[in-house]
């Protein structure tokens, strides 16, 4: 596949609302996307069907060459190599920040309990919160809850990476340092799409920004473009 992601024509509708009107679009490998529109314009919808946890009604969409669609085993294979780091953290209360990040590996992707801790480890170092490694997430604070999902994801060794307003569940003084690792990410080979509303950041990670209106890309530019009132 010559793009990491390819929408072609995509549309989607819950019950008579139409989400997703056309949208065609292409992410190359390493790229980093930021997706910006108004509340209920489809931002979501648009991310969440990468990883097929949205059904589109027509239209096409190739991940990582593979087809998501209705095949279970494509369907499968792209979410194997696609994480996604949700608003809320998602965590398991019962278990540490640690476990958190091996279980899925060990359960997921079959890896032996000492390679998984190993990963895990090296992951929750990479975002800066390995020191917390065995408290529970009640112990830590939102932005490092935040930091080991993201982690936890990194930890399976996604080629993809989808981030959902990723801070906005956050209290003001812990953005920056989830978006300081979100930032690192960015300059390494990961492809990322990202929806925020963290202008700031979006202008300095962003290889390309669409804005969404009513289900549709209605612009799209790289950053300078797109942040510069003319
Ligand atoms: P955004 O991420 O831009 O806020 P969403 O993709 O979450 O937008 O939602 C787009 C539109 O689709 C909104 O009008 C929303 O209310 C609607 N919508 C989203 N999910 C559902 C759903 N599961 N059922 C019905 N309508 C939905
Ligand atoms: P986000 O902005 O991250 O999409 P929302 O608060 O819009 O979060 O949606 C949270 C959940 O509710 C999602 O699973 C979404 O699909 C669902 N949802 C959103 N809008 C509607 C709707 N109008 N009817 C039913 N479900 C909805």
């Amino acid at each position: 596949a010559e793009h990491a992601i390819s929408f072609e024509k995509l549309n989607k509708y819950y019950g008579d609302h139409h989400a997703l009107r056309d949208v065609t679009l292409d992410v190359d490998h390493g790229e980093t996307l930021v997706i910006c529109g108004p509340s209920g314009s489809g931002k979501s919808t648009l991310i969440r069907c990468v990883n097929g946890l949205e059904a589109y009604a027509d239209g096409a969409l190739s991940v990582l060459g593979h087809s998501v669609g209705d095949d279970e085993r494509e369907l499968e294979a792209v979410r194997k190599r696609v994480g996604m780091v949700f608003q809320s953290f998602n965590l398991f209360p019962h278990l540490t920040v640690l476990e958190n990040c091996v279980l899925p590996q060990v359960r997921g992707i079959k890896r032996s309990r000492t390679e998984a801790t190993q990963i895990a480890m090296g992951q929750l170092g990479r975002v800066r919160v390995a020191e917390h490694a065995h408290k529970f997430p009640d112990q830590i604070s939102g932005g490092q809850k935040q930091r080991v999902a993201l982690a936890r994801s990194l930890s399976l060794d996604p080629d993809i990476m989808l981030f959902d307003e990723p801070t906005s569940a956050l209290d003001p003084e812990m953005i920056s340092e989830v978006l300081d690792v979100m930032q690192e990410l960015t300059r390494g080979n990961m492809t990322i799409i990202c929806v925020t509303h963290e202008m700031g950041f979006a202008r300095a990670v962003a290889d390309k920004v669409i804005l969404m209106v009513d289900g549709a890309i209605v612009e799209q530019g790289d950053p300078e473009q797109m942040f510069t009132v003319p």
